[in-house]
């Protein structure tokens, strides 16, 4: 039985992928390892977002292959680098790996790694590979070693056909394809019966899910009537699939979180037109605002990128105007990137200095940490309802751990509760990162 040892890199996607991974290829009879010291196989399932991403894996492979100088480990690239870098993965003859397999190859793995043995030449490297993209591979038929307890992640729909300029999605993943609404609903009462609480439905872009006309809004209805979970988290949307019954749904709907994860990007609408983001600064706010009448207290991050092509420094103010109106209360920041076959990269000069893009990346974390800490200060006093998901953190062994319905962190003191209870906390301090309470009442459900 060969021992494989996986590495995840990226998103929250790769993380379900390799639990997909390791299902088909447990189903063949392979072993898993925690170390690659002792792996037969090595599996490296990449992430292709940002540049950093691949150098991490190039420097990977050479440290574990010098770790294991003389033995005889197989290395495979999975993921969106395996899609994104085939070429160069395949042909450089430097590069000391076996095969590839992008995200929707996986059910073909037990035979690549198989073939190793009949290796196929290809320029002069010898390498296997399938990079297929699939117009309708879901996996639905594959069921995921979920390792949480608490919260089970699934993906409900794969693929992307939105081609924002500076992402690399829909060239490493294919095109939008769902899961039928009763596939997703088996596989919540699953993990209902294993105990799960939560499910966060995940998809490069969640909200357009479609399945013969079923829509988003009808998926969450029908995920709610699911006994046994209590909390359904959805990620990642895109701010131009939210019809209003959707919304609805989100603000009415007990067992759907309040919170929605808003990705802006930019504020400027020449800059958004560039990203081909599809909506326009006045419309994001229209959005945030009827967000907002439906649920006033609805928990709002986002994403936003610094330094497009071409951003000039009042535009990119038109960001801080549009975070100053939101008040997020989280954001995720970054630096343009420039990837490879995008359409940005072919069509505009990566050429905002790295300093600018410094400059304006410290100045909107420092607008958002004021903004966290109010919000957060702001729920002093409030009792919220928290899901325990560890007995411990990472300070101190003192400490539990959960998150509310904002899917923000609340610490409390130790006590005769366990992963997976709902407690009643009542919030007593706040940082910009997270909430510190004290325990009212454990809730029976
Ligand atoms: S919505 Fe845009 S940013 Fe998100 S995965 Fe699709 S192309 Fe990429």
């Amino acid at each position: 039985m060969k021992k494989i040892f996986i590495e995840t890199y990226g998103c929250q996607m790769n993380v379900y992928d390799t639990e997909i991974v390791k299902s088909v290829l447990g189903k063949d009879g392979f072993g898993f390892t925690e170390s690659e010291m002792d792996a037969d196989v090595v599996l490296l399932n990449t992430c292709s977002v940002r540049e950093n991403a691949n150098n991490k894996v190039y420097s990977r492979i050479h440290k574990i292959l010098n770790g294991r100088k003389g033995d005889d480990v197989k290395i495979g690239i999975l993921g969106c680098m395996a899609t994104n870098f085939r070429k160069q993965l395949l042909e450089n003859p430097k590069l000391p790996i076996d095969f590839i397999a992008g995200p929707d190859s996986y059910k073909r793995l037990p035979q690549l790694i198989n073939d190793i043995s009949a290796p196929v030449e290809t320029n002069g490297a010898v390498k296997n590979f399938d990079v297929t993209l699939s117009e309708f591979e879901t996996y639905s038929d594959v069921y995921p070693t979920q390792s949480d307890g608490v919260n089970a992640w699934l993906a409900v729909m794969r693929g992307c056909d939105n081609f924002c300029t500076f992402c690399v999605v829909p060239y490493t993943r294919g095109r939008e394809r769902s899961r039928s609404p009763e596939n997703v609903v088996d596989e919540v009462k699953r993990l209902a019966d294993q105990g799960y609480r939560q499910v966060t439905l995940l998809g490069q872009n969640v909200n357009s899910y479609n399945y013969e006309g079923n829509d988003f809004a009808h998926l969450l209805e029908a995920v709610s009537e699911v006994n046994g979970i209590e909390r359904i988290r959805f990620t990642s949307p895109h701010p131009k699939d939210f019809p209003r019954p959707l919304l609805q749904v989100i603000a009415e709907n007990p067992k759907v979180c309040k919170q929605i994860h808003l990705p802006l990007q930019a504020g400027n609408d020449r800059v958004l037109e560039m990203m081909n983001r599809t909506y326009t600064q006045k419309e994001f706010l229209d959005l945030v605002d009827e967000i907002r009448s439906l649920y006033p207290k609805m928990i709002l991050s986002t994403d936003i990128i610094v330094g497009f092509p071409t951003e000039t420094a009042d535009e990119f103010e038109e960001t801080v105007k549009v975070m100053e109106a939101v008040e997020f209360d989280s954001a995720f920041i970054f630096k343009y990137s420039e990837r490879p076959q995008t359409i940005a990269q072919r069509k505009f000069p990566d050429d905002v200095p790295e300093a600018e893009k410094t400059r304006r990346i410290v100045k909107l974390n420092e607008i958002q940490k004021r903004h966290s800490y109010q919000k957060n200060l702001g729920h002093i006093g409030e009792v919220h309802e928290v899901l325990l998901e560890k007995e411990s953190t990472r300070k101190s062994a003192d400490d539990f751990q959960g998150r509310n319905d904002g899917n923000k962190i609340v610490i409390f003191p130790r006590g005769d509760y366990h992963k997976g209870n709902f407690l009643n906390v009542e919030i007593t301090e706040a940082t910009p990162h997270v909430l510190r309470g004290k325990p009212v009442n454990v809730l029976n459900k």
